[in-house]
């Protein structure tokens, strides 16, 4: 939807075509790095295909865009459905773009592939952004499994950073792992919750608070305003008592209407505060480096669990030493140790 509503222009010179359909590896980095947004869109494609012949043009891609990314603000927006998280980031969003910013929409939800994209899916959500010469959005890549879309998010970012988007912003339902893995790939981290839904319901109790730089109230207009103030007040009574999520940041709790664009600029001051101190103290690069070290023991771990669980020898011998280490014929650390000598 991105490229196609946004009437962006077509490269004047038809891009090689390489023999798999998609134009050649040069020509999308190439495209990537002018912001032609239909071959940001192919860059994506390539990122995200699953079939095993895109694999390499696609990391090739993603090596020769690295160098050229970087240079954003990544920010995680998650929050109960309803809570107003798409109205924030179309208002949230057109707001940045009048201040000069170029605004990527990227989703995480795993379940997306099971609920036909319960977020970002429905194409008239975040319609006028959409529209937008200076926005970009993607749905949730489809793929399953956490991990999968959890790769495929990361490579996106990188895409659109290179692309000249300077702020990147991650929508995620308040679902259990999902928010964890999106902090994991973002900066700053903002929690939108809602008066009067109750606690639990907006997982203040499951944890997620802790992973918060930011607390928004939503929907503080017409007869909820006093409400909403009334929840900032207790959320920040809370906060006090919280682990916060990032090192020297005080985790604050604000109020703001998506609906009536109020409380944007005060969301933005905080943000831009986030940053400016991060980087001031090294924290902003410290979380980085972090996160793309982990990503890759992840990465790692997965990779060699894979190659040792495929290998014909361990299917082989497995069924053998569990019945032997069930009815205790062999202790279980030989057992390990047989199978790793395999
Ligand atoms: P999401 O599921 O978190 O993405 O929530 P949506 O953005 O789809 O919003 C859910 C509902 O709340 C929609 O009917 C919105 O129009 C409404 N809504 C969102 N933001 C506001 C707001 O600031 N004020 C009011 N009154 N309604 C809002």
């Amino acid at each position: 939807m991105e490229a196609k509503s946004a009437g962006s222009k077509v490269s004047a010179a038809e891009p090689k075509k390489s023999s798999r359909g998609l134009p050649s590896v040069e020509a999308i980095t190439a495209g990537v790095l002018k912001g032609d947004r239909t071959l940001l869109a192919k860059a994506i494609t390539l990122i995200e295909s699953n079939s095993p012949r895109h694999f390499e043009a696609g990391q090739e891609l993603v090596r020769r865009l690295l160098p050229a990314s970087g240079d954003s603000i990544r920010v995680g927006v998650t929050g109960v459905p309803g809570a107003g998280k798409s109205t924030f980031i179309e208002s949230f969003g057109l707001w940045l773009i009048d201040r000069g910013h170029k605004v990527a929409v990227l989703a995480v939800d795993p379940s997306s592939s099971l609920s036909r994209g319960s977020i970002l899916g429905d194409k008239t959500r975040m319609e006028e952004l959409a529209r937008h010469q200076s926005s970009f959005i993607r749905p949730s890549p489809s793929g399953g499994a956490l991990g999968g879309v959890t790769r495929k998010t990361r490579e996106t970012t990188i895409a659109c950073e290179a692309a000249g988007y300077d702020i990147i912003l991650i929508e995620t339902v308040g679902v259990g792992q999902s928010e964890i893995t999106v902090r994991s790939m973002v900066d700053f981290f903002l929690l939108m919750q809602i008066a009067g839904a109750g606690d639990e319901l907006q997982g203040i109790k499951k944890g997620i608070m802790e992973l918060a730089d930011l607390v928004v109230v939503n929907k503080a207009d017409g007869g909820n305003v006093q409400a909403a103030e009334l929840a900032g007040r207790e959320l920040n009574n809370a906060l006090h008592y919280l682990r916060h999520a990032t090192p020297g940041w005080t985790t604050k709790a604000l109020t703001c209407s998506a609906k009536e664009k109020a409380g944007l600029p005060e969301i933005w001051r905080e943000i831009e505060r986030f940053v400016d101190q991060g980087k001031t103290s090294g924290v902003f690069e410290d979380r980085r480096q972090n996160q793309v070290l982990q990503w890759f023991e992840a990465l790692l771990t997965e990779a060699v669990l894979n190659r040792f669980y495929s290998n014909p020898r361990v299917t082989e011998e497995l069924p053998r030493l569990r019945a032997a280490v069930q009815n205790g014929s062999l202790p279980v650390l030989l057992a390990v140790q047989q199978l790793l000598a395999e």
